[in-house]
């Protein structure tokens, strides 16, 4: 039998409705063998995550505040759930130790962690499967260092044996006991470690979004959903701002080959987004597979005749760069001169410093800093394989009155990276997606 790892996120188990949608689909498929649950999320726009809440509890212990009333709305919210789905569960015993932990040993971590604990508990009973603290095989070292390898050790010889199991997402622990979290949105990892540690057929990312968007939604009304994309493409597009997977999630599953499924709890009959090492074959319909970007990017531009028969003058100012550990997201090099991209929020606490030691060190004849720029991804490896994919684009750039500031394009087949000022970056990114669905 397959075996799949299905990571819930918190909007998918929010409530006990959410609870019931979660059990269909597992029901729907034997082989959705190992769950990977987060904490309770928001069930209208304006709530408040559970993990937000216990964290505003440790804010309030550690000020030395009363924290009741907090932690009373907390245990509502899971109390609401296991009404709803009509289980047995030590709600008021389980609270009564946690508000223990509070007064005498106030560990952030151990207290943000207990909406992936509580939730996974309930789940396994609801499911009838068998609960997996993460306490026990999501490896951290002293300082809080988690270690992936040990990780995928200790959870395949923890989930292997198991016919089904629930394992929490988001924390795990040291040596010493001492629970930590990954960062937030971390149950993505917990699940694509699950996933190579029982080295699943498929990982499963159930979320509130029918897959990645080729565009964003605020921008482009109605974009579709993209079917397949590479590794690579959803690193870049992520890289960008396309959020809906945590980056850190992707590269587990990447290594080991597994596709990951991004679906939506809301709509199971969508087939959603499916990341994969390879495109399939035949799945070119769309060379372009997404475009995304972002604001507030300044242009280094540094000149100086006859640079480009000597050596190092790029790698010097790189030096200068990463000295001040300033990093650049680009670095293009022409003739006689250098343009670096960085962003302009690390770049203005030392602008003036910065020139006048590129200034002092290489003496070059020009130095020109433009800030107000945005950049903009435009994605899919079959992009340059497409002859005139690019060209289309940078045209009907050109035609609605969009200076082109840089272009970059290495030969890694991935993207077509384009810098537009700031105020036309919507219009680019509009302009760019009707491009992109006339590329078929
Ligand atoms: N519950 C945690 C958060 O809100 C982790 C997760 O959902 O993955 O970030």
């Amino acid at each position: 039998m397959k075996t799949i790892v299905a990571k819930f996120g918190g909007t998918s188990l929010a409530d006990g409705t959410h609870f019931k949608k979660v059990k269909e689909i597992i029901d729907a498929d034997p082989g959705r063998r190992i769950i990977v649950a987060s904490a309770p999320g928001k069930r209208f726009p304006d709530d408040v995550k559970v993990t937000d809440m216990l964290i505003g509890c440790y804010e309030k212990a550690r000020a030395g505040e009363d924290f009741d009333k907090e932690l009373k709305d907390i245990k509502s919210r899971f109390r609401d759930i296991i009404i709803e789905l009509n289980i047995d569960f030590p709600l008021s015993q389980e609270f009564d130790i946690l508000r223990e932990k509070i007064i005498s040993n106030p560990n952030r971590d151990y207290i943000a962690s207990r909406g992936e604990y509580f939730n996974s508990r309930i789940l396994a009973e609801y499911l009838g499967f068998t609960f997996v603290d993460p306490e026990w095989c999501v490896c951290f070292d002293e300082n809080g260092v988690s270690d992936d390898a040990m990780t995928k050790r200790a959870m395949r010889a923890a989930l292997r044996p198991l016919k089904n199991a629930v394992i929490a997402g988001f924390y795990g622990a040291d040596g010493s006991g001492r629970i930590h979290t990954l960062p937030r949105g971390g149950s993505d990892v917990t699940g694509s470690l699950a996933a190579c540690a029982v080295n699943a057929d498929l990982y499963e990312n159930w979320t509130d979004v029918s897959g990645l968007l080729a565009a964003d939604p605020r921008i482009v009304e109605n974009p579709r959903s993209v079917e397949y994309l590479s590794f690579r493409e959803l690193r870049t597009l992520s890289y960008m701002g396309a959020s809906v997977l945590h980056t850190d999630s992707v590269l587990p599953a990447a290594e080991s080959g597994i596709s990951i499924n991004i679906r939506n709890t809301n709509h199971p009959e969508d087939k959603g987004t499916v990341i994969v090492k390879d495109l399939p074959e035949g799945e070119d319909e769309y060379p372009i597979i997404g475009v995304a970007g972002k604001k507030g990017m300044s242009v280094l531009q540094v000149e100086k005749v006859m640079v480009s028969d000597g050596f190092g003058f790029s790698a010097h100012i790189q030096d200068i760069l990463a000295n001040r550990k300033l990093p650049f997201e680009q670095c293009l090099t022409g003739i006689d001169v250098v343009t670096l991209v960085i962003q302009t929020e690390l770049l203005s606490p030392c602008r003036e410093e910065l020139i006048q030691e590129i200034q002092e060190s290489l003496n070059p004849d020009a130095i020109v800093l433009t800030d107000n720029l945005s950049m903009i991804a435009v994605v899919g490896e079959r992009i340059t394989a497409s002859f005139d994919a690019n060209v289309k684009v940078l045209k009907a750039l050109s035609e609605n009155g969009i200076e082109i500031s840089t272009i970059n394009q290495g030969a890694g087949r991935l993207s077509l990276l384009i810098g537009v000022p700031e105020e036309k970056y919507e219009q680019a990114v509009r302009v760019i997606y009707e491009v992109m669905e006339n590329c078929k």
